[in-house]
């Protein structure tokens, strides 16, 4: 196996993305628009994958949690309420010799803008808050739209509804409520592949507990230790994950506790989900600012309180960024994307041993559209059996189900079964074709 330098390691990845239709940089044929992303067929396939297993550990197999999607564009007054427009802000600093600017907590880059300007000494403007909401306007006659904001955060929209829930289900707390949504901010230094984009996308759950300090504590160790193992039990290796607390100072406006879950990337330990206790400022905040009443009623105890939330907060982006980098590897012969089958774009890919016999692909083909009802399949019936494993494991495809003629005749081996080939092993089994998704599902599970 080589090892690449870490600068080495992330151009290889974002080529690999962008030649094999993971990931575009966004408006590429106008120049690009800095800070946006698009995800091309393949990457598009892994995201929906991602927050589909996202959904399903935090929603379907979940008593006590329920899911909500809330509108993008709010009222502004909400963005008052939580605080947003006050203090979503980062400290900005400017470079004096060539006007960039770069936020001022962030000190290896401004190192490596240092570095940039070889042997001159830099000088720096006095940090300036910088707001991060992205503001649009709304409304047909010019001169009468109404400014709003673009979410910063998807959480607004769960704290606003968190009465209508409780009001149209019979959930009780502890409950919480889950959302997968795109939030927007006008990032000053959008960096690192789509690490920090100024368009990106969110998991997040607000878990909804009585206001005790002992139930807060459970709650906060709870979410932590239950995300970690929902990325480790989807591949991540636990020796490139870490948890960092925040101190009291570093904390975001609305956060009593916070930490942040990190990955070990090639440009340095990396947040990519946040665990906040929010306490009950959000619907604090609302309450006071809708003048609506927002407290719990306990119907048990009949005392009516304002629940405090303890919020995991997860970008898709940076998830799908640190997984891609985690299973990337290079082998003598191969670049193999060693992702969890349940993430990699295509379950299985599907061939005939040659692409010029009519049987061979008659009989693959009708395998194919077979898997093609249950799970994403790839066909291919370029070239030789090798080049298309080369291109299979590139991709992370964990199994390749070759057509052969022992499949249409049976000899070395039974008729009606194929070889299945695996991405981690490269070993080939056989399997009988009338059981192949049942096969196929029993790995996925
Ligand atoms: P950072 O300090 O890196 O700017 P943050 O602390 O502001 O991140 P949160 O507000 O806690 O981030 O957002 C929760 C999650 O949303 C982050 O852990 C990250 O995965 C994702 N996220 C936040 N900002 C961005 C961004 N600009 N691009 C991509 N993902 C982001």
């Amino acid at each position: 196996m080589r090892t690449a330098s870490p600068t080495d390691l992330m151009e290889r990845i974002v080529s690999l993305t962008k030649r094999r239709g993971f990931v575009y940089p966004g408006s590429d044929i106008y120049g690009g628009l800095a800070g946006t992303w698009d995800y091309g067929p393949l990457g598009a396939l892994m995201k929906k994958n991602i927050k589909d297993e996202w959904w399903k550990d935090m929603v379907q197999l979940r008593d006590d949690m329920v899911g909500l999607d809330a509108a993008v564009m709010m009222n502004p007054k909400a963005w008052e309420a939580s605080g947003h427009v006050d203090s979503f802000a980062d400290p900005l600093i400017e470079c004096k010799i060539c006007h960039q600017r770069f936020r001022a907590d962030k000190s290896d880059e401004i190192a490596a803008h240092e570095a940039t300007h070889k042997g001159k000494k830099v000088a720096w403007t006095e940090p300036r808050q910088f707001n991060l909401l992205v503001e649009a306007y709304l409304g047909v006659i010019e001169g009468e739209k109404q400014k709003i904001f673009l979410r910063g955060e998807i959480t607004n929209g769960v704290s606003v509804n968190f009465k209508n829930v409780v009001d149209s289900t019979r959930i009780k707390i502890p409950f919480g409520i889950a959302q997968i949504g795109k939030a927007f901010r006008n990032e000053i230094t959008p960096s690192n592949f789509t690490f920090r984009s100024r368009e990106f996308e969110q998991m997040e759950t607000q878990f909804y507990i009585k206001p005790e300090k002992a139930e807060a504590k459970k709650w906060y160790e709870y979410w932590k230790q239950n995300r970690m193992e929902w990325y480790t039990s989807l591949g991540i290796k636990k020796i490139n994950l870490r948890f960092y607390d925040h101190a009291p100072l570093e904390r975001a406006h609305y956060a009593q506790d916070a930490c942040d879950l990190e990955y070990h990337s090639p440009f340095g330990w990396a947040e990519f989900m946040g665990i906040h206790h929010r306490g009950d400022w959000d619907l604090r905040r609302h309450q006071e600012f809708s003048g609506r009443d927002l407290t719990y009623k306990d119907e048990t105890t009949g005392e009516s309180f304002l629940p405090w939330d303890i919020e995991t907060s997860a970008g898709v982006d940076r998830s799908l960024l640190f997984f891609l980098i985690d299973a990337y590897q290079e082998d003598e012969n191969r670049t193999v994307l060693k992702l969890h089958p349940k993430l990699a774009p295509y379950q299985a890919a599907v061939f005939p041993l040659l692409g010029n016999k009519p049987l061979l692909i008659e009989k693959a083909r009708e395998i194919y559209h077979e898997l093609k009802k249950d799970f994403m399949v790839a066909w291919d019936d370029r070239g030789n059996v090798g080049k298309r494993y080369y291109s299979q494991d590139e991709i992370g495809t964990p199994y390749c189900i070759t057509v052969d003629f022992d499949t249409l005749e049976g000899a070395k081996r039974p008729k009606d079964t194929a070889t299945v080939r695996d991405r981690d092993t490269m070993k080939q089994e056989n399997v009988a074709v009338a059981e192949l998704a049942d096969w196929l599902k029993t790995k996925l599970r």
